[in-house]
């Protein structure tokens, strides 16, 4: 499974529509100083539901709606309501149908060989919503989550490694680098379980 593309609108710094195609092995991105490349992986993060808002280095989720006034401190004349969508290639059936229509709550996701998980966030005058969604359907945020994990892309899991996150593991002990590894490759989801077990 890999990301074929992503749709962007009004998401940070990228007004209007924006499609960005993906290729299967290796992708770079590069552009000056603030052109919005980060803003291309944190549009991933905030559509997988992988990361905190501070992760996407916003402190609030509306703050991730491009604002065409975002350098002057408080104008929010833009937009109300921004999306993502991260359009997966599962031709290779890394998820299987039942995993997906499970994940959804229905048996109407269409052809599982492309899989859609698209995020919403919306402005209202005093509030804020976000609404996830899988192949068109109206899911929570527990079931992508869970559909990703059976594909090993988990929160905790270093699919994606953010600035300062190679300076951080330098930095850690010998045995704070061992829960990382344990982590990636599977080992800590029975470690929590035996745990579990010898507290019973
Ligand atoms: P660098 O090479 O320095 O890492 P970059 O290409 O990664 O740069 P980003 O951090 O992705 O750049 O983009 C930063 C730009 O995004 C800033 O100019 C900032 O003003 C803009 N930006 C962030 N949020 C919004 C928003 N909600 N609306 C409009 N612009 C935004
Ligand atoms: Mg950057």
């Amino acid at each position: 499974m890999y990301i074929d593309e992503i749709v962007l609108e009004n998401f940070k710094s990228f007004a209007g529509t924006t499609r960005i195609p993906f290729y299967e092995d290796f992708t770079t991105i590069s552009g000056p100083n603030g052109s919005g490349k980060s803003n291309i992986i944190d549009a991933v993060l905030f559509s997988l539901g992988l990361a905190r808002t501070s992760g996407m280095r916003a402190e609030k989720l509306t703050d991730l709606i491009y604002n065409p006034a975002h350098e002057d401190a408080e104008g929010t004349s833009g937009p109300a309501e921004a999306s993502v969508e991260v359009v997966l290639n599962n031709e290779d059936d890394t998820l299987s149908r039942s995993q997906v229509t499970t994940a959804a709550g229905s048996d109407s996701v269409g052809d599982v060989d492309t899989i859609t998980v698209k995020r919403r966030v919306k402005r209202t005058d005093d509030n804020y919503y976000s609404y996830y969604y899988l192949n068109g359907r109206s899911v929570n945020l527990s079931d992508i989550q869970d559909l990703l994990a059976q594909a090993g892309v988990a929160p905790e899991g270093y699919n994606v490694v953010m600035q300062g996150d190679v300076t951080g593991i330098i930095n850690m002990t010998a045995g704070e680098r061992r829960e990382i590894v344990d982590e990636i490759a599977g080992v800590a989801e029975f470690d929590a379980k035996k745990g579990d077990a010898f507290d019973e």
